[in-house]
């Protein structure tokens, strides 16, 4: 029995109050707005259906989330990794989670943005969530939390990736309204934590 662990009842759903800067995108107060929430911390404490972990190519582990991914796992993650032929940017790889609290992690290459991104980052970063989300679905999984993918060391500017990111899980959701329960965006830094508070009304508004 771990008292680290963060179940999903410990996790608020997402609300707004307040003054808003972001004009909202979508109509107001639909039932999606229920299925998002904003949690700051360390993705390797939830103890949900499926993390998503930011990889490389190789899948063998490497800084940032994925090395904490790596290391909450333990090293029967490395050689399940090992055994898929790595995985191209915009894909996503689906493993067990070992010794982590959540079933499973849904391991997705982010595109290499380092400070500047075009159509093609765009895309890849929006490939990697939306396919992330339907690895989840084929799996029977409705509890996914999502790290902040390619803002770190691969350089997506995070002021760019949140929209993609809120974009992205919006049309899953509306796509695919009764397969996911919960998606969690799980932020890191305080700096993430203001740009999704600001940016998540415009795509998920709540009253
Ligand atoms: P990438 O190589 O895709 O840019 P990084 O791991 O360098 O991935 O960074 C992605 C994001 O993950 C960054 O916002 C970073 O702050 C965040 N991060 C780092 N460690 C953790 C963690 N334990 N849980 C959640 N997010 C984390």
């Amino acid at each position: 029995y771990r008292t680290d662990y963060i179940s999903l009842d410990q996790v608020p759903v997402w609300k707004h109050s307040g003054t808003v800067s972001a004009k909202p995108l979508y109509k107001a107060n639909d039932d999606l707005s229920q299925k998002i929430s904003l949690f700051r911390g360390d993705i390797t404490k939830l103890e949900i259906d499926a993390v998503a972990n930011a990889a490389n190519k190789t899948l063998l582990g490497g800084g940032g989330v994925d090395g904490a991914i790596h290391r909450g796992a333990g090293p029967l993650l490395r050689k399940e990794c090992a055994t898929l032929g790595g995985c191209e940017t915009g894909e996503a790889k689906i493993t067990g989670a070992y010794g982590l609290p959540a079933r499973y992690i849904i391991h997705t290459v982010g595109p290499i943005a380092h400070g500047s991104v075009g159509e093609t980052e765009r895309r890849a970063l929006r490939d990697c969530y939306y396919n992330c989300l339907r690895t989840a679905t084929e799996n029977q999984l409705r509890t996914v939390a999502f790290p902040c993918i390619s803002t770190g060391v691969y350089g997506y500017p995070p002021e760019q990736a949140v929209d993609v990111a809120l974009k992205t899980v919006r049309e899953y959701l509306e796509d695919n309204p009764a397969q996911m329960d919960r998606v969690i965006f799980c932020v890191f830094l305080k700096s993430d934590e203001d740009l999704y508070k600001g940016r998540l009304p415009a795509y998920f508004p709540k009253d």
